[in-house]
């Protein structure tokens, strides 16, 4: 018999339960009672989603993070909060977001822990922290209580813990410790751990060491030998759990640890599976991600059963089959979604459709195909009308991608060339500004965009809004005397959506949300077909508010890469074909803008970096295709015509060389956090174009001194030419308001003032 399981399921709820309730108690509208309630309600509703499984997580639910439940388990507190009133929710919500509730203001200057991304996911863990004095200590009450609360509701749960060496390696070192130096300690606290499971009753336990998909050095690999040796004579059975990628040069060392079993990512690490059968000692179980844990798309069940076959012949009982990552990364429930084009429903799943499919894969093995026919069937049905429907495919889109040359990516000139006759054209002065896009999104804005969906407002009536939008966003920009203006994108609510909306072989779902971080959540877009582009998108809007003003108005698009990197992809053709066709789509746009007299465009690809890949050894290959996209959208214009592009993170350092690549004529990024420490790439590499470092970080309700941006723009000038320097904020303005945009544009623009008069005494 083959057993199944699941490797965490999503927490926030079908409708979004967990995050409306989290915001509520911060708010101090419900009781940390009825918060705990709703957490236990999810829980049981979760459970029973999974029911049909032979081991079902427990432990998986958090009120924020996964991450920051496991530095309270192990006894890892900062100590800026030791020592503070309250309990230990509160604290815990302390180091997620700097407060534990809304009466708090004693501890209003609590540091939230830092963010970063879960591997090469769009969700977010709190970093756990280290130093010299960090001592583990076990707190196991919650992970306790929920196996606890799964026993009575007859749950078979299998606790899931992240292991003791990828903790390390997630976390961050606070002074010069060296991180592997606490791993005997660690592995104290995760041996008494396993003891209280095994006294509850606990058989198996999960335990996350996904660093094994990615490069480690020898002290790494060391590193897990040593935890695993240690914790070998833990009476509770381990299944040492990997996801998100290939195991490669680690494959013999994760067969070979002293555990009961390993779970790996077969859609991944598809090509690596046989591999792991044979090296995998006969003792030990095989669990299989053979349902896609990142994906929306149905699982072609019969290819995958006849994929299994022979595995399954040679393992028998030692075969698990699992999702391949936790379901955390996908939405719920498919069947809330009541919008959807009923053809294009058919072939999706969301978490609870995924551990369907997982149980009937699982019966097919065990009981027979016959049993599941029908399920089988009606698998084969939606996958046909996939793989056959016309609004997946269309050949024009794909014969264009066919015929992309070199050529596309290439501007006619030089950018020395180029940079001479837009100076003319432009005239600008030194340390032109502008800015990057948005202006403040006010509620009337969006309370007009929201009316305008619902069709209380015409179409008419709602252009009316946003033109009167644009101009307030025009006269605005004429009198703080910006360089190169923006239309202050008032018609978008979202820089994916709203091209997404207007392209074909997209969709979009109400319920699909994904969590982002503690309470927030995205809901990506479906790219399900080919991706083109029936009309302009943003030229009439540009168009006006250009006829408002003799400034310079940017057109303003999103880029292929961020569009792609920000989306549910297909799962039928490479990323980077989708890219490309991503690409040919805004490629066509710029052209339009250009046509339309628009003579400055910026391509935003905020999202560029977030798609490397999990292995430094493939950077190079998705820097390549991405960059590549960038060219073949942006360089079919004129050497006249400027391109902007802008990127809302300041670590660039190892991939600079790509960006310059891209060839934008002027980038704007975020640096003014990092006090132009970014800017020290310049000194070892010649970045040839103009760069825009920003210099009002407009994360803060701050506003900016003018001293402190004329510094910011020396400091800047150390390293690049004041010719080629550009004065911005690091990032849209949308959520900020005009009392806090407009004192510090003026100060800004003061700034370039200054500068300018100091260059020229
Ligand atoms: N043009 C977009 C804006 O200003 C860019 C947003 C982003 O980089 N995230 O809002
Ligand atoms: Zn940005």
């Amino acid at each position: 018999m083959v057993t199944t399981h699941n490797l965490g399921f999503p927490r926030i709820g079908k409708k979004r339960e967990l995050k409306f309730a989290l915001e509520k108690y911060w708010r101090g509208e419900i009781t940390k009672n009825d918060l705990l309630e709703t957490a236990s309600t999810l829980r049981q509703e979760h459970w029973q989603n999974q029911s049909k499984l032979d081991f079902i997580p427990a432990g998986d639910f958090s009120f924020y993070d996964q991450l920051l439940d496991a530095s309270f388990m192990l006894g890892n507190l900062p100590k800026r909060v030791q020592g503070l009133s309250g309990d230990n929710l509160d604290n815990y919500f302390r180091v997620a977001r700097g407060r534990a509730s809304a009466d708090e203001t004693e501890c209003s200057c609590i540091q939230a822990g830092e963010m970063t991304k879960w591997f090469d996911t769009n969700y977010h863990y709190i970093v756990p922290e280290f130093d010299k004095n960090t001592q583990f200590s076990l707190d196991a009450s919650r992970l306790l209580e929920q196996i606890d609360e799964a026993k009575q509701q007859g749950i078979n749960a299998k606790p899931v813990i992240i292991g003791p060496v990828s903790y390390l390696w997630l976390g961050k070192s606070k002074d010069e410790t060296n991180k592997l130096d606490l791993l005997d300690n660690l592995v104290i606290v995760y041996g008494l751990l396993f003891k209280k499971l095994q006294e509850v009753g606990i058989e198996w336990v999960q335990i996350d060491e996904p660093i094994l998909v990615m490069e480690l050095s020898q002290e790494w690999q060391h590193a897990l030998r040593k935890a695993y040796y240690t914790l070998q004579s833990t009476p509770l059975k381990l299944l040492l759990t990997t996801y998100f990628g290939e195991l490669q040069e680690n494959l013999q060392l994760a067969c070979n640890l002293p555990i009961d079993g390993l779970h790996i990512d077969a859609i991944n690490a598809k090509d690596e599976v046989a591999k792991v059968v044979d090296w995998l000692p006969c003792h030990k179980v095989l669990s299989l991600g053979i349902i896609n844990g990142r994906n929306i798309w149905k699982t072609d069940l019969t290819q995958t059963l006849k994929w299994l076959e022979p595995f399954h012949q040679q393992l028998q009982d030692r075969l698990w089959l699992a999702p391949s990552c936790s379901l955390l990364h996908v939405p719920v429930d498919l069947d809330s979604e009541q919008k959807l084009d009923s053809e294009i429903k058919s072939w999706l799943a969301f978490a609870i459709q995924k551990l369907d499919e997982l149980n009937t894969v699982a019966k097919a093995l065990n009981d027979g195909s016959h049993t599941v026919a029908d399920k089988l069937a009606e698998n084969a049905a939606a996958i046909d009308s996939r793989k056959q429907s016309n609004r997946v495919h269309n050949k024009d889109v794909k014969n264009r991608v066919l015929e992309i040359t070199d050529e596309m990516g290439k501007r006619h000139s030089s950018y020395e060339l180029r940079a001479d006759l837009q100076r003319k054209k432009f005239n600008l002065p030194l340390y032109p500004t502008t800015t990057i896009g948005s202006f403040p999104q006010t509620s009337q804005i969006r309370q007009a965009r929201r009316d305008f969906r619902t069709g209380k407002l015409s179409e008419m009536a709602y252009h009316e809004v946003m033109q009167s939008e644009i101009q307030h966003c025009v006269k605005v920009q004429e009198e703080l005397e910006l360089d190169v203006f923006v239309h202050g994108e008032p018609e978008r609510n979202d820089m994916v959506e709203y091209f997404g909306e207007q392209l074909t072989g997209y969709t979009f779902t109400q319920f699909g949300w994904v969590q982002s971080y503690g309470s927030r959540c995205v809901k990506p877009p479906i790219i399900y077909g080919d991706i083109s582009r029936p009309t302009a998108m943003t030229v009439d809007w540009i168009n006006y508010a250009q006829s408002l003003t003799d400034k310079p108005m940017k057109g303003m698009l999103t880029g292929p890469v961020t569009i792609l990197n920000w989306s549910f992809v297909r799962d039928d053709q490479a990323r980077s074909e989708t890219c490309q066709q991503l690409a040919l789509a805004i490629r066509d746009e710029v052209l339009d803008l250009e046509k339309a007299g628009i003579t400055i465009i910026q391509i935003d690809e905020a999202a560029l970096r977030e798609g490397l890949p999990l292995r430094k050894s493939q950077w190079k290959y998705y820097l390549d295709w991405a960059v590549q996209s960038f060219r073949i959208t942006a360089n079919g214009v004129k050497d006249e015509t400027q391109i902007h592009t802008h990127m809302c993170y300041s670590e660039f350092n190892d991939i600079i060389e790509s960006i310059a690549d891209m060839d934008a004529d002027v980038i704007t990024i975020e640096t003014s956090r990092s006090d132009m420490e970014l800017l020290d790439v310049f000194d070892q590499f010649h970045y040839p174009n103009e760069i825009g470092p920003g210099v009002y970080d407009i994360h803060s309700p701050n506003i900016p001194l003018v001293d402190s941006m004329v510094n910011l723009m020396k400091k800047a000038t150390q390293r690049i030419p004041a010719e080629r320097l550009w004065i911005n904020p690091d990032c849209g303005l949308k959520t900020r308001n005009w009392d806090e945009v407009k004192p510090a544009l003026v100060n800004m623009v003061k700034a370039s003032k200054i500068l300018n008069e100091t260059r020229c005494l």
